[in-house]
């Protein structure tokens, strides 16, 4: 009983979703799935990948493994939780299939998506001009900001203080860039040489320079030993690695807008961007933001 409310739940979200369309009358709504998506499952009308999800009977979805409240994986009992995780199962229960969850990193989930191995990316996944010529992004689901977290004994606790620092990032993440950015803004370094589309992390030196790592939990280990000075990222991802004796600084900076991302005109991009835009519009968005107290 409680699958069938979801169900025509999440059937409504798509009719409201497709009357936004109209009523904008953006490019989306030239494509008449608004209706059909009401009937969940029936892939009459979808494409060939849409499809091949559907007999395949499985979505397979890059997720984070250690980011809790948007996807976190418990180690005893290997389940996944948060936001992102529930917001792939609902995917999958609209389209009537398993959802399967792979692990990944800033640095492999477009990889990952390239090649195939996954269909989609719920992973805290930035939404970036840059990046929207290379995949495709939903509307936002979330609004996350970077900040920096320090040992308090490096004394470190604004962006002024990171002059002259090392900074521990994730390849393939926002995060340099947006600490580079900030401090020209806050005019703590000079911006003449940065260009916005050449901006490489392991090139700067201008004020700050950055390492750049794999994963989260190497940058957590290199702040400690030293390593670098600071580690900069998403609030959302940092919230973990704030233990004893370490903090953020006073400063938050650069709104991260998160989307699911999935191949450059896959025909799943339009799916799951009606889903989302309905979400957000019927307050299943907001239950999960606190749900999974990311307020
Ligand atoms: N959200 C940021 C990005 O997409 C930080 C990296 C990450 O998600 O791991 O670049």
């Amino acid at each position: 009983m409680r699958k069938m409310k979801k169900l025509v739940s999440l059937a409504l979200s798509v009719v409201m979703a497709g009357m936004l369309f109209t009523s904008c009358g953006s490019d989306s709504a030239k494509t008449d799935t608004s209706g059909e998506a009401t009937k969940t499952a029936d892939s009459s009308k979808w494409s060939k990948e849409v499809k091949d999800i559907v007999s395949r009977g499985v979505l397979r979805v890059g997720v984070k493994n250690a980011v809790i409240g948007f996807g976190y994986q418990d180690p005893l009992s290997n389940e996944y939780t948060g936001m992102e995780i529930s917001l792939a199962k609902d995917i999958a229960d609209y389209l009537g299939v398993k959802v399967e969850y792979t692990a990944v990193t800033a640095a492999t989930r477009t990889e990952l998506l390239d090649s195939g191995d996954i269909d989609c990316v719920l992973a805290t996944f930035t939404i970036t001009d840059e990046r929207k010529k290379s995949w495709d992004f939903s509307t936002p689901y979330y609004t996350d900001y970077v900040t920096v977290l320090v040992e308090n004994s490096k004394n470190i606790k604004s962006i002024a203080d990171l002059k002259d620092k090392k900074v521990g990032v994730s390849s393939g993440s926002t995060s340099a860039k947006s600490l580079v950015k900030e401090m020209i803004e806050k005019k703590v370094i000079s911006g003449d040489k940065f260009n916005e589309e050449k901006f490489d992390p392991a090139t700067w030196k201008e004020g700050v320079t950055f390492q750049q790592y794999d994963d989260y939990p190497t940058i957590s280990t290199a702040l400690s030993a030293g390593e670098v000075d600071a580690f900069c990222v998403d609030k959302s991802i940092l919230a973990v690695y704030l233990t004893n004796g370490r903090s953020y600084i006073d400063d938050q900076f650069a709104p991260q807008e998160y989307g699911v991302a999935t191949k450059k005109g896959s025909e799943l991009s339009k799916v799951v961007d009606d889903l989302i835009k309905g979400w957000n519009s019927d307050g299943t968005t907001d239950k999960l933001i606190s749900e999974n107290k990311l307020k």
